[in-house]
Formats: C-alpha cells, structure tokens, sequence
C-alpha cells in the first residue's frame, strides 16, 4: 500500500521540519503538513522571543541535516549557570571544564524559519493552513482542516510520521485505532514568560553568556540570552500555595514577588505588569506512551511521542536525535513497521531517561544550586 520512499508527516516545527530535511536529502518523497499558516509570510504569533538551550545532541543532528552553520550564526554561548542569591551576589557555575563544554541559546522562532528553509532547499513539499482533524485507518485516508476556512482536505497516505507536538492529533486518532498505554503527568508548576529588554547602551544588560538563575526553594526564574540583546525570562510557580499562579495572578501582585524575592532583577525587567498580564500562562507535563507506532501505518515522534518538563532543556534536542534515529531505520529496514518498531525499541527507554532527569533537574535547579554545601562540593570539583 505505502508508496516506497514517500512519507507524509503531520506538523512543520522544530521536528517535523527537520525530519523532513534528513529523508528528503536522502532520496525520500515527502509531503509535511501544518496546522498554522508560514512564518516566513506572517511572522511569529505573538512575536515574543522565546528561546531554548541547544546541546550538542541537537547540534549533532542539525550538522547531519546541514543547518548548523545557519543556526549557530545566532546562537548565544552560555558557559555555566549564573546563580543570583537573596541578597544580591552572583556565582557563574560553569558546565564544563572551558568552553569546549557549553550549550546555546537559540530563538524559537529563527530556528523554525531556518529548518523549513533547508527542508524546502532539500525538496520536501511543505503545506501550511492544514491541520490534522481525522484518520481513517483502514482506507488509508488523512482529513487535514484549513483554519481560515474551515474547508476539508483529503490526504491519501502510505504512513503518517507524527511531528505535531505535545497535543498530537495523530495520536489522539492513533488512541481511537489502538490503545497507546498513555499517560499524562502533570507537574503542578506552571510558567509565565517575561522580558529583560537591552540596557540603555544597547547592550545586554546581565552577563550574555550564561543561563541565569534565581533559585528560591519551592519555585525560581531564569534567563535565556537571545542574540538581539534581550533576555527571555521564565517564572515558575507552583499552582497551589503561597506563592503559587493562585495567589499571583496580576501584574502588581507579579512585582510585590518580584521585589521580594528576585530583587535584582526587578529593574531589569521594565514591563513586568504588562508581560505578567498579558503573556499565558503555561502549563508543564510529562507524556508517557508505551508504543509510539501503529505497524507501518503511523509513527510519533519528538513531544508528540515524549513531552517533557523544561528543566534539562533536552526536549528539542531529545526530538532532533529522534529525526536522525528515524531516518536511519527508515534507510536500514524495508519493511515501514520494522523500521517504526526499530525507531520505538531504540529511543523510547532514552526518552524514559531524558523525562526523568528533567523532573530531577527542577529540584537541582530551583533548591540546590544556591545551597552552601552543594558550591563546595562544586567548587572542589572545578579545582
Ligand atoms: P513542536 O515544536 O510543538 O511542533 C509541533 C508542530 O506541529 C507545530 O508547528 C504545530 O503548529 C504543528 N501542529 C500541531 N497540531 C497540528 C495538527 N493537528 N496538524 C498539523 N500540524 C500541527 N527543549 C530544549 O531542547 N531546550 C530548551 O531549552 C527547552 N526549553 C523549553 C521551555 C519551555 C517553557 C517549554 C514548554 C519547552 C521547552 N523545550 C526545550 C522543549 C521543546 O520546546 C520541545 O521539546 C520541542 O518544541 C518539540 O518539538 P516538536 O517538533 O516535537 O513539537
């Protein structure tokens, strides 16, 4: 039934657009569909920089695909953790050992336009303002919904490959035809964003090249460098409690926090009420599934497969090495199924491991980075 070297996958982000990019390079007929219209016509929604930590596991799979050069050119180093105490002092707690061991700070949005590029450079067909509303198993037959008009497209399909995120239709379709084993944790701590725009000389207006945290015990903010001078701030509360999003839920209540507890940096962050206010509020989660595959049929990958919490900075870099891990199966096996189920047995318990570790991290991150005997312990690490 399925076209030989034809695939179809829901969803042009971060995944799908670079899976797209490694099959279409190697020889493969693809066709992408996206819910949301080009960003490269209408611009980011919201146009707010939000950014993610790039590890080398993402920038491996970037080098395969040939868009490492493009992405690095506005990448911001990031050497270590800059921890800002209570009172004021700051601690840079490197990663590694010099700056051969470090992670970038990318833009969301410039990311995304730059993988679509190189998908389309590589030959995949990319349709925008269609999203995946119905699969028919059975004949084979994928409905995809135009949002600004409503209308219905059929798309007939050897496989569907799910690169549609944390919410994946195909997945809710998949769970109608098969039961996934899935589960869905969520942490209790939700997030706002907020930014630190450039200082009055155009600058940054805190170090650039480090991941900043303010580390309080039960909740904690950090900033991202993004390469126009600003940082991406991001609040994490509990949503139960005090402080929590329920006792916190405008923008003077947002400050009188502020002032309290990340007092530093209050004035760095001039539209506090406005962005407290106006930006939403996001929730965290982990999705567990025990099969990621429907035979040859479907397939799911990235947060489609394994959403994760924040806190490792791993889930895009998780889903890149999933494009790559895909890819060669896709080259290895004829057989779509055993390539699918191959893909499954290969990076489910990674993803397993990586969704643990970031649930660890949010302890790490929020309660011992500023804790006495833990810079100790790092220091004599560092010696
Ligand atoms: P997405 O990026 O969500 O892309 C899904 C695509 O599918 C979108 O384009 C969407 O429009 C489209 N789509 C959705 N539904 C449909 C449909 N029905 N039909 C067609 N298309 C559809 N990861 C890191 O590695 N480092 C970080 O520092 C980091 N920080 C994060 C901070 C926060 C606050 C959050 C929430 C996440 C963070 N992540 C980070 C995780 C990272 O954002 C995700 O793991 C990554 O975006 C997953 O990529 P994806 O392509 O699987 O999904």
């Amino acid at each position: 039934m399925a076209e030989p070297r034809h695939i179809t996958i829901v969803g042009a982000g971060l995944a799908g657009a670079l899976l797209a990019t490694l099959l279409a390079q190697r020889g493969w007929s693809v066709d992408v569909y996206e819910k949301r219209g080009d960003p490269r016509v209408q611009g980011y929604a919201g146009g707010r920089s939000i950014n993610l930590a790039l590890a080398e596991r993402g920038r491996h799979a970037l080098r395969m695909a040939g868009g490492d050069d493009e992405v690095m050119a506005h990448a911001v180093m990031m050497r270590g953790r800059m921890v800002h105490f209570l009172d004021g002092r700051t601690d840079l707690q490197r990663y590694g050992k010099d700056d051969s061991e470090v992670i970038w700070s990318v833009h969301r949005g410039e990311l995304n336009l730059s993988l679509l590029d190189i998908a389309e450079k590589a030959g995949a067909r990319l349709h925008f303002h269609r999203g995946l509303a119905s699969v028919d198993f059975g004949h084979h037959n994928a409905v995809f919904r135009d949002d600004r008009d409503g209308s219905l497209h059929d798309v007939a399909f050897g496989s569907l490959v799910g690169a549609d995120g944390a919410g994946s239709a195909l997945r809710a379709a998949m769970m109608r035809e098969r039961d996934l084993g899935e589960r869905t944790e969520f942490l209790g701590h939700s997030y706002k964003e907020l930014e630190i725009p450039p200082g009055t000389d155009g600058g940054f207006s805190i170090e650039a090249n480090a991941l900043h945290i303010w580390p309080r015990g039960r909740y904690m903010c950090i900033a991202l460098p993004n390469d126009e001078q600003t940082f991406t701030v991001t609040l994490f509360l509990p949503n139960e409690g005090d402080p929590s999003f329920a006792t916190v839920t405008n923008g003077a209540q947002a400050r009188a926090l502020f002032e309290r507890d990340f007092a530093d940096a209050v004035p760095l962050i001039p539209d506090l009420e406005r962005d407290f206010e106006q930006n939403p509020t996001g929730l965290l989660a982990t999705l567990y599934l025990d099969t990621w595959h429907i035979d040859d049929r479907a397939v799911l990958l990235g947060d489609a497969a394994h959403a994760m919490v924040p806190f490792h900075g791993q889930g895009m870099n998780c889903a890149f090495e999933d494009c790559v891990a895909l890819a060669d199966q896709l080259e290895r096996h004829a057989d779509r199924a055993a390539a699918f189920a191959a893909f499954q047995q290969d990076r489910l318990p990674n993803a397993r491991a990586i969704q643990q570790m970031a649930l660890e991290n949010y302890l790490e991150m929020r309660d011992r980075v500023d804790d006495d005997d833990y810079l100790l312990q790092r220091a004599l690490e560092r010696e």
